[in-house]
C-alpha cells in the first residue's frame, strides 16, 4: 500500500495498472476513517482489481462558518486502517495541489442538490461535485462507492454522473452503525459524554417514524411530527431539518409512495449530524 500526494503520482500509477488491463475501484472521503469507510474499501477490493483511497478534506465544500479548519484528521490512522482492508493506494493532496492559483470552474447540480443539505448549506454540493469531478479525472476508476449515510450526496453523485457522461458506475453502500444505533461519522469524535448518549436520540427518532409507515401511515407530515416529537425530547438536541422525499429527485412528498428518503438533520450541541432511512413502498 502506497501513499502518494501528487496527481502526476496517481496517473502513473494507475496508467500502470490500466495497462495491465486491471480494473480501479475509487473510494473518496475526508479521512480519519472508521468502519463506515472501511466497508465501502473492503466492497471495492471485493470487486476491482485495484483500490485508490482519497483522503482529502475538501475546503470548497465547507461553508464560511462550518468546521473545516477543526475537522479532525489522522493520516497514520488511515493509512493502517486502508492498508488493512486490502486497499493499494491513498491519495492524500493537499488544498494547493487539488486548487491552483486560478482555480474558477465549479460543477453543480440543481434539484437534486436545492433540498435537506442543500437548503442549508448552499455552497456544500458545488463543492462536492466538483471535487468528485476532479477526482474521477485524475483516477479514471470503473467503480465509485458511496455510503448511503450521506443520502442526498449518493443522489447528486448519481445524477451528475449520468448528466455528465462519466463512464463510471457508482456504488451505494448501506449505513455502518456503532452497536448502539448511532450512525459511524468522523464528527462523532466531537461529541462529550453527555452529547454522546444524546445523539441516539437520532436513531430511536427515525426508528419510530419507520415503524410508523410500517404500521401503515402514508402520510409524510404525520410520520414528520412523530420524528420531530420525539427529537424534541432531547434537550441537547436541535433540530435542523426532518423531511420526507423521493430518493431519486430528493423532492418533498405530501404522500409515502414509491421510494422515499426519510432524513435528518439535528444539532447536538455544537455537532451537526445527520441520519437517514429508505423505504420503498410495496403498496
Ligand atoms: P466522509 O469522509 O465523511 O466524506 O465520507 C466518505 C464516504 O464514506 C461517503 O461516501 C460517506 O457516505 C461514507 N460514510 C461515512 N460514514 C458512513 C457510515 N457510517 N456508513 C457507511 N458509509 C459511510
Amino acid at each position: 500500500m502506497r501513499l502518494v500526494k501528487t496527481i502526476k503520482e496517481v496517473r502513473e500509477i494507475v496508467n500502470g495498472w490500466k495497462k495491465e488491463g486491471l480494473s480501479v475501484g475509487l473510494v473518496p472521503t475526508m479521512g480519519y476513517l472508521h468502519e463506515g469507510h472501511e466497508s465501502l474499501i473492503v466492497k471495492s477490493v471485493s470487486q476491482n482489481d485495484k483500490t485508490v483511497v482519497s483522503v482529502f478534506v475538501n475546503p470548497i465544500q465547507f461553508g464560511p462558518n462550518e468546521d473545516l479548519a477543526s475537522y479532525p484528521r489522522d493520516i497514520e490512522h488511515d493509512k493502517e486502517l486502508v492498508k488493512n482492508a486490502g486497499a493499494d493506494l491513498i491519495f492524500n493532496p493537499e488544498p494547493e495541489e487539488m486548487y491552483g492559483k486560478h482555480f474558477t470552474t465549479l460543477v453543480n447540480t440543481t434539484e437534486v442538490s436545492e433540498n435537506l443539505c442543500g437548503a442549508k448549506r448552499p455552497v456544500h454540493f458545488g463543492g462536492v461535485c466538483t471535487v468528485l469531478t476532479k477526482l474521477f479525472n485524475i483516477v479514471n476508476p470503473e467503480r465509485a462507492y458511496f455510503g448511503q449515510k450521506d443520502a442526498q450526496q449518493l443522489a447528486v453523485v448519481k445524477r451528475f454522473v449520468k448528466d455528465l457522461n462519466f463512464d463510471i458506475e457508482i456504488v451505494g453502500c448501506p449505513i455502518i452503525r456503532e452497536a448502539d444505533g448511532l450512525a459511524k461519522s468522523s464528527r462523532n469524535t466531537y461529541l462529550n459524554k453527555e452529547e454522546r448518549k444524546a445523539a441516539l436520540i437520532l436513531s430511536k427518532s427515525l426508528k419510530l417514524g419507520k415503524e410508523a409507515i410500517l404500521k401503515g401511515e402514508r402520510n409524510s407530515s404525520k410520520v414528520i411530527e412523530i420524528i420531530t416529537n420525539n427529537l424534541n425530547t432531547e434537550k441537547l438536541a436541535k433540530v435542523d431539518y426532518v423531511s420526507i422525499v423521493d430518493n431519486e429527485n430528493i423532492q418533498y412528498v405530501d404522500k409515502i409512495e414509491g421510494e422515499i428518503l426519510c432524513a435528518i438533520a439535528v444539532y447536538i450541541g455544537k455537532t451537526r449530524l445527520i441520519d437517514n432511512f429508505i423505504y420503498k413502498c410495496e403498496d
